[in-house]
């Protein structure tokens, strides 16, 4: 089991995985804090972009010798590949590692990753520390590596003179464009949310030709490397995706500063998108801002009705269902119910 000094440095790796967003992509956001034998941190680091260091390098770098019978706590499974740069597994085998701790399992590893390589090689090796909390970040990587498109929240403005694109020089726009990758603007132009994040030739981001449909134009950005998109435009830019229901989030900046009035325009909804719940609201120097999410309890409800009366999840867990008279120990979570009851936890930037 963990230790709560593992725990907590656990929390801080989280923390330092999420300097990453809107820059990492298509690879995803690592945080890693090496404690040295009296529960110190020797070391700690994040992934800044692909083609750099990983954030077990960056922590093994900062640590230097004293990584040698460290224990490294890591927010995602160490890879077991070569890419640009050598695998992390090996990197803190030759460091001396003794004991790692991971949240999560990289999906991608199937079982062969890093953590069957670092028990071979005699690490102790815990996983799923904190799995939860470090999907905050990672939850969105994990996300597009099962719907092969990028999340997409779509930030709008809404007066009492209708839906339109919120202005991208307030603060809001500002922060939601720092952990994004790329926003696709109506006209079907793609640019880099904060230009020159990810690095020189990472992403490959195309106009997308007014045509295709939504699903295609998420696809499409999905392979070049988008994993975090923002919708520009008002409400008509916003339709297709909502239409197609691949909005994830919308975020409704609200002025405020009248306490009493009438407004005046046909809005097409009184706040949110038909089907989306507030997640948080926060009041800013000019707006409240009202997080929205699809939701995601009531799919997952749905889904439920439909499901065995038993099943197990994919960690042996068992869960009820809704089908009466129908008993099926062993069947699996649908895929469809698992995307839906780990959307309750996605994050907003
Ligand atoms: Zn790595």
């Amino acid at each position: 089991m963990a230790s709560a000094a593992e725990t907590a440095a656990m929390r801080r790796a989280i923390a330092l995985s999420a300097a990453g967003l809107g820059a990492t992509s298509p690879n995803p956001p690592v945080g890693c804090v090496l404690l040295g034998p009296s529960d110190q941190i020797v070391g700690e680091g994040y992934h800044e972009r692909k083609g750099e260091a990983h954030a077990e390098a960056q922590a093994l770098a900062a640590a230097g010798p004293l990584a040698a019978g460290a224990t490294a706590v890591v927010t995602l499974e160490p890879c077991n590949h070569q890419g640009r740069t050598p695998p992390c597994r090996q990197a803190l085998i030759d460091a001396g590692v003794r004991r790692a701790v991971v949240a999560v399992i990289d999906p991608t590893s199937r079982g062969e990753g890093g953590v069957a390589e670092l028990r071979r090689a005699g690490v102790d090796v815990e996983t799923g520390v904190l799995a939860g909390e470090a999907q905050i970040v990672l939850g969105d990587w994990l996300a597009g590596f099962r719907t092969r498109r990028p999340v997409i929240t779509w930030p709008y403005l809404i007066t009492g003179q209708g839906v339109g694109e919120l202005p991208s020089g307030t603060g809001e726009a500002r922060r939601l464009r720092l952990n994004a990758d790329a926003v696709l603007g109506p006209d079907g132009t793609v640019r880099e949310a904060v230009p020159g994040s990810h690095g020189k030739g990472i992403l490959a981001l195309q106009d997308l030709p007014p045509g295709r449909s939504a699903a295609e134009m998420a696809a499409a950005l999905y392979d070049g490397g988008v994993r975090r998109l923002l919708l520009g435009g008002g409400y008509d830019a916003a339709a297709p995706f909502l239409g197609a229901g691949l909005v994830d989030r919308v975020v409704a900046c609200l002025p405020h500063g009248n306490a009493s009035s009438r407004p005046a325009a046909d809005l097409p909804w009184p706040l949110l998108p038909p089907g989306f719940v507030i997640a948080g609201t926060i009041k800013t120097e000019n707006f409240v801002r009202v997080d929205g999410r699809p939701d995601a309890l009531r799919e997952a409800c749905a889904y439920q009705r439909t499901m065995p009366r038993q099943v197990l999840d994919p960690a042996g867990r068992h869960f009820y269902g809704g089908r009466a008279g129908c008993s099926a120990p062993g069947a699996q979570y649908p895929a469809a119910f698992a995307a839906a009851m780990s959307a309750l936890m996605l994050p907003w930037p």
